[in-house]
């Protein structure tokens, strides 16, 4: 199978790439290397450093591939930047993605696309988990231009028979996920942890606040979902890729401090504004299809073990 992975110079998207070159595809990676890098590129794929709203180029590079599949995770993936920056948000997540859409049905490929359930659902009270069939709050810029093209999806599918799966993940963690940004709370804890530096926590411990409540899904059961997708056996539907466990901050923390087994300062910081509390997803479909998703202190192990080996590695 051909399979063009956009975004596979990033963390899930190279997680991705290399699973497929694995699983014996022939791979094509896409990607501007706006936040991604080339080291995370699998050696065995074909690079293209293409941004996605270059409609030509892109055009012209997947129409000579013929993919089978595309796993469209290019994106603006960041939701503090798409409050700062909304057209720059909306320029590569709606029309970025409507480039790709537009490159796979003249292609007849499948598309997958990394979609967000941790942003899209908006506030989950406590003692429930969002399901698909929940309506989306989007409550950012992202979690519209997410939305959005989930509808596009829809539209396409229905009007021209796009073969389209839509992948609504929590938030994902996992080796290669990078440390320096504003997101991706457990690399950042990782890193910091591992240089000795201190860590905060969002939440104020002499209130009892455990700060914002997330579901972190590890990075491979999002590859599995993709592998899985390319077959075919999520044809026309929109699965959380999640857990249903909800984590708060403070207690994630705690938990990285332990596995880290190194001497630790844990500060309490103000809550961020426009920070979710709570967003916890229903994984009950994906576990139909794809089986249990890895425990948390398990992929917690793993992801230590990989920020660990890097640990001077470069
Ligand atoms: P990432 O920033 O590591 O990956 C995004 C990749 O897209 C980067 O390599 C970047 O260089 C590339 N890119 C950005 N703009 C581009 C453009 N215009 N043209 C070509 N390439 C471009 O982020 P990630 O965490 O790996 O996220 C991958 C996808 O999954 C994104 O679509 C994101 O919205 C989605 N997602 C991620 C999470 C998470 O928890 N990490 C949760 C929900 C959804």
């Amino acid at each position: 199978m051909k399979v063009l992975v956009t975004g596979g110079a990033g963390f899930i998207g190279s997680h991705v790439a290399e699973a497929a070159v694995d699983a014996g595809h022939r791979v094509m990676v896409v990607d501007d290397l706006s936040t991604g890098s080339t080291d995370n590129v699998p050696l065995q794929a074909d690079f293209h450093p293409v941004d996605i709203r270059n409609r030509e180029a892109l055009r012209e590079l997947v129409l000579h591939f013929e993919p089978d599949a595309i796993s469209h995770h290019a994106a603006q993936a960041s939701v503090s930047r798409s409050v700062r920056e909304p057209r720059l948000d909306a320029d590569v997540n709606v029309l970025g993605s409507v480039n790709v859409l537009e490159v796979a049905l003249e292609c007849g490929s499948r598309l997958i696309f990394a979609s967000t359930g941790g942003a899209l659902y908006g506030e989950v009270e406590e003692g429930e988990a969002a399901g698909e069939d929940r309506p989306p709050q989007p409550l950012s810029p992202y979690a519209c231009s997410k939305a959005s093209f989930e509808l596009y999806l829809r539209a396409f599918g229905a009007s021209s028979g796009l073969r389209a799966t839509v992948l609504r993940y929590a938030n994902v963690y996992g080796p290669r996920q990078d440390s320096q940004g504003e997101s991706g709370v457990v690399a950042i804890f990782l890193d910091r942890l591992l240089q000795g530096a201190p860590i905060q926590v969002n939440a104020r411990e002499d209130v009892g606040d455990p700060g914002c409540v997330r579901d972190y899904v590890y990075v491979r059961d999002a590859v599995r979902a993709n592998l899985a997708a390319f077959d075919g056996a999520l044809d026309g539907r929109t699965v959380n890729i999640a857990t249903g466990v909800g984590t708060s901050t403070r207690a994630l923390a705690e938990e990285l401090v332990k596995l880290v087994d190194e001497p630790a300062i844990v500060t309490d910081g103000p809550h961020r504004e426009g920070d979710l509390k709570r967003s916890v997803l229903d994984p009950a479909v994906m576990v139909s299809i794809l089986g249990e998703p890895t425990p948390l202190r398990r992929g917690l192990v793993a992801t230590t073990e990989w920020f660990r080996s890097q640990v001077g590695a470069s």
